[in-house]
């Protein structure tokens, strides 16, 4: 410390730097609650204040609030931090529980969970050994055990809680990567690093796969050139004749197949691969077969659903985001494995954490299975979900969000000046504003009534590119919003449509139209 006057303890501001004026323990439970009590009230404030999801801000009006703070100065206390947090954060943040929240794959979130949040934050539990978890390890196991179990695998899977679908994706195409290795070449990556042969290693995956794989692809050293995107079906599934034309001409180019992998869900449409030719497919060119289920994975609770993802049971890995399809916070997200033995990649013993004595000794330490070291309880939050609520109350909000995008499908093809581009498989509608008998730059439009709605806060709703259109996307995950929800959205769609139709031909240039 460059100033240890002891003056200098005493913020000007009436604030004690004393940390241990701040400590959560026994002692400052009151505190702790007053704490909470505040938030409690800010949140409560907000969300009864506001009755558009978003305020519209653009990030360069917000910018200028956050040019002249002074992080190095704290507040005169608690009130002042929340109410500069009001401005900063809650006044323009993106609300998901709200009705109108029809954009990216954001859920709205359970109660429970964020009791679980509040238990397993001020606990502060890590997951990697039981010396710092005790009986949070068996909590996550059991989550662990019991999604396994709904996949369709056996006593041989196992799994972890991950950040995310992206880290599942990574850890499913690393095992993948190990596991050809010593299929092909029998060279362990794990203590060798790659083997000169692993240029000839490609994955397999839809177009419309998540860009994860890609980017696993490259950090594991294959690079973005090991993925060959194979062509999808006029209902945006994997192709399985495709599939197979792909995986000949790797062949005769002397490539050896890696992993297959399946979507169940595609991030833009919700469209499911054929999970089972996938399998099979995979199986018989001896790869690795990966389910990416991040999104489909609601199926999994679905009782009157839950057969669109057979054939899940014949993958080696199934990734599955809670935080999309459980009703969960960010995050909450898990990789699951038919055959435990190849978690063994991620293995590694330290003396100080988890040394194989432990193993031996039948003390059951998650971090031997996990990309990750410290890592938050998240699996408390499903926990209390599935035992307060239940995993058949979870499977009915996503069969209504899947009913909800199943009357917007109807609602926009009823809409002459609306053109839809799938029937929706799981949750997501993508469409585009395209007035029949009109010519125009329906790409630039359509990026502008994006913007529109946006800037308006009114509603949130999210956009994508087909074939290099320009189309606007719902993704459904509310159980609360109702069709007269989404008439209200298509109707501001169509206003601000026409409102820059009408000065598309004032202008006779929509490019300034999308500017202005
Ligand atoms: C969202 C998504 C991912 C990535 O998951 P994160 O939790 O955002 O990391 C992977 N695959 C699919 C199909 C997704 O929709």
């Amino acid at each position: 410390m460059d100033n240890a006057q002891p003056n200098s303890l005493v913020k000007a501001g009436g604030l004690s730097s004393d940390p241990t004026a701040f400590l959560f323990n026994d002692q400052q439970l009151g505190l702790y609650r007053q704490h909470l009590e505040k938030g409690l009230a800010l949140v409560e404030k907000r969300l009864t204040a506001t009755a558009k999801p978003f305020s519209g801000k653009t990030p360069r009006a917000l910018a200028k609030a956050f040019s002249k703070l002074d992080l190095n100065t704290p507040l005169s206390d608690v009130n002042a931090a929340l109410t500069e947090l009001e401005q900063l954060y809650l006044d323009d943040a993106v609300y998901f529980h709200h009705r109108h929240y029809v954009a990216h794959l954001n859920c709205p979130v359970v109660v429970p969970s964020l009791l679980a949040e509040l238990i397993l934050s001020a606990l502060n539990t890590s997951v990697d050994t039981w010396d710092q978890s005790g009986g949070a390890t068996f909590i996550e196991q059991s989550l662990v055990d019991w999604t396994a179990k709904r996949i369709g695998f056996d006593q041989d899977a196992d799994g972890i809680f991950t950040s995310g679908g992206t880290q599942s994706n990574l850890m499913a195409m690393l095992l993948a990567r190990d596991n050809a290795c010593q299929q092909y070449f029998g060279h362990n990556v794990r203590e060798h690093g790659l083997p000169p042969e692993a240029k000839r290693l490609q994955i397999f995956c839809s177009e419309l796969s998540h860009f994860s794989i890609q980017k696993a692809a490259a950090l594991l050293g294959l690079g973005y050139d090991a993925v060959v995107a194979v062509p999808c079906d006029r209902h945006f599934a994997m192709d399985i004749a495709a599939l197979n034309t792909a995986l000949e001409a790797a062949k005769a180019a002397g490539k050896l197949p890696m992993a297959v992998v399946a979507t169940a869900g595609t991030t833009d449409f919700g469209s499911i691969d054929p999970i089972a030719k996938v399998a099979k497919v995979a199986k018989e060119v001896g790869a690795w077969c990966h389910v990416d289920a991040a999104y489909g994975c609601g199926l999994l609770v679905s009782s009157k659903q839950r057969w669109r993802l057979s054939g899940i049971e014949l993958a080696d890995s199934v990734t599955v985001d809670y935080h999309k399809a459980f009703f969960q916070p960010v995050s909450c997200s898990a990789l699951l494995v038919k055959n435990k033995a190849h978690l063994s990649v991620v293995t590694w013993h330290a003396d100080y954490l988890n040394p194989l004595s432990q193993r031996q000794e039948g003390t059951p330490n998650l971090v031997d299975k996990s990309l990750q070291t410290t890592r938050r309880f998240d699996a408390l939050k499903l926990w209390l979900t599935l035992r307060i609520m239940g995993a058949d109350a979870i499977g009915q909000g996503f069969e209504a969000a899947m009913l909800l995008a199943r009357r917007t499908y109807l609602l926009l093809l009823s809409e002459p000046d609306i053109e839809v581009l799938h029937q929706p498989q799981l949750s997501a509608v993508v469409f585009r504003f395209r007035p029949a008998g009109l010519v125009g730059d329906w790409d630039r439009l359509n990026k502008a009534i994006r913007q529109a709605v946006m800037a308006s806060g009114q509603a949130m709703i999210a956009a994508t590119q087909v074939k290099g259109r320009q189309y606007l996307k719902f993704t459904l995950l509310n159980p609360a919003t109702t069709i007269s929800d989404m008439q209200g959205v298509v109707e501001m769609i169509k206003q601000q449509g026409q409102r820059l139709l009408a000065q598309f031909s004032e202008h006779h240039n929509l490019e300034e139209v999308a500017h202005g």
